[in-house]
C-alpha cells in the first residue's frame, strides 16, 4: 500500500540510540515491523526461544535507526508533493515524545518538499501559471500565533459559515519565490516557536507547528488549488493520563482532541467531534478524508524511554485502523 491508496498511512521512525542512553529495546525486524522488548525478567517461551512479553507492531512502514532523511521523504512526502501540484490536498503529521525526532524529520521533509515543488514548477511548461504561498503557525495553549509575523498577537479562528474550513483571521500568507527564500522564512519562523527546557537539556516544543504550502495554478476554467500541511506536533508526553493529572490546566487540549478524533475515525464512528480544539478544527478536512494524510510516529530505541515509546506505538497502531 502506498500513501496515495489509503486515507491515513502510518509510519514509525526509530531515531539512533545515543551513547548515554542504556540498552536498546526497540528492534526493527523489517520495513513494516518492529519489536518492543518488555522488562528483562519476563518468562521465556522455551520452544520458540523468544521472550513472551515482547510485542510485535506492524505499520505501513517502519524506518530504522539508519534511515535517511531522503528515505523518509521519498516514501512519505514525495507522492503528496505531486498531489499538491495537481490540486489535491495532503498532510503529514509528526507524532511522538520530546526528543524522539519529530523536528528532525519534519525539517528534512520541509526543505525537500519545497525544493521538489519549485523544481517541478520551473521545469513545467506553464511555470508562470503557478503561485506558491506559505503560512506557518503555532498552536500553543490553544492560542494561534503567526510564526511568520511573531510580533502580532494571537489570531482568531473564524468559521465562515457553510461547510468550508475555518479561517485564521489576519494570518500572513507569504508568496514564496524560490527554495532559498522559503528556507529563510522557515528559519525565521522556527526561532519564534515556543520552547521550554526539560530534562537532559532538551527543548520540548509545547506548541504544534503547522506549515501550510498552498499551490494555485491558473487553468483554462479557473484556478486549481492544492495544499500541503506539514505538522510538527507538540511532545506527546503531555497527552498521557499522568501528565493530565499532574498538570491540570496545562493539558495539551489539541493533542488530546486529535487523539479522540483518531479513535473515533478508527472505530468507524459516524460522528467525529472536531470542535474540541483549534488543531482539529483547522484540520477537519484533512482528518475527515477528502485528503491524503500520513502520520510518522517517532520513538527512541532506548530502555529509558520504554513507557513513552509503548504509548506512542499504541497510538500509531490505533491510527493505522483508519
Ligand atoms: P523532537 O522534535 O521530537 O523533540 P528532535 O527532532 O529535536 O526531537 O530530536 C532530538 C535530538 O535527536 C536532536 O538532537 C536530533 O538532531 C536528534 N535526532 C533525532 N532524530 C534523528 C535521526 N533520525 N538521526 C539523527 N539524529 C536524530
Ligand atoms: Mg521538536
Amino acid at each position: 500500500r502506498s500513501v496515495s491508496e489509503e486515507k491515513l498511512m502510518v509510519a514509525v521512525r526509530v531515531r539512533p540510540l545515543r551513547g548515554d542512553e542504556g540498552p536498546r529495546i526497540v528492534h526493527v525486524v523489517s520495513d513494516k515491523m518492529l519489536v518492543l522488548e518488555e522488562e528483562a525478567d519476563v518468562r521465556r517461551d522455551v520452544l520458540r526461544q523468544r521472550r513472551v512479553n515482547d510485542k510485535h507492531y506492524v505499520y505501513d512502514r517502519v524506518f530504522g535507526e539508519d534511515s535517511t532523511q531522503e528515505d523518509v521523504y521519498e516514501v512519505i512526502c514525495a507522492p503528496l508533493v505531486g498531489d499538491t501540484l495537481n490540486g489535491i490536498a495532503g498532510a503529514i503529521f509528526a507524532y511522538g515524545a520530546t526528543g524522539a525526532g519529530k523536528t528532525h524529520t519534519m525539517s528534512g521533509l520541509m526543505s525537500r518538499a519545497l525544493n521538489h515543488l519549485f523544481t517541478s514548477i520551473s521545469e513545467s511548461d506553464d511555470t508562470d501559471s503557478f503561485d506558491v504561498k506559505l503560512s506557518y503557525i503555532e498552536i500553543y495553549n490553544e492560542n494561534i500565533r503567526d510564526l511568520l509575523n511573531p510580533g502580532a498577537g494571537p489570531l482568531e479562528l473564524r468559521d465562515e459559515g457553510g461547510s468550508g474550513p475555518p479561517v485564521v483571521a489576519g494570518l500572513s500568507e507569504v508568496r514564496a519565490l524560490d527554495a532559498s527564500h522559503v528556507a529563510e522564512l522557515l528559519a525565521r519562523g522556527d526561532r519564534s516557536r515556543t520552547a521550554e527546557p526539560t530534562y537532559a537539556n532538551q527543548h520540548s516544543s509545547r506548541g504544534h507547528a503547522l506549515l501550510s504550502v498552498s499551490v494555485s495554478k491558473t487553468v483554462s476554467n479557473g484556478i486549481q488549488r492544492g495544499r500541503l500541511f506539514l505538522i510538527d506536533l507538540a511532545g506527546s508526553e503531555r497527552a498521557g493520563l499522568r501528565a493530565r493529572r499532574l498538570e491540570g490546566a496545562h493539558i495539551n487540549r489539541s493533542l488530546l482532541a486529535l487523539g479522540n478524533c483518531i479513535m473515533a475515525l478508527s472505530g468507524g464512528a459516524r460522528y467525529v467531534n472536531y470542535r474540541d480544539s483549534k488543531l482539529t478544527r483547522l484540520l477537519r478536512e484533512v482528518l475527515g478524508g477528502r485528503c491524503r494524510t500520513a502520520m510518522v510516529a517517532h520513538v527512541s530505541p532506548a530502555a529509558t524511554h520504554r513507557d513513552t515509546t509503548r504509548s506512542t506505538l499504541h497510538y500509531a497502531q490505533r491510527a493505522s485502523a483508519i
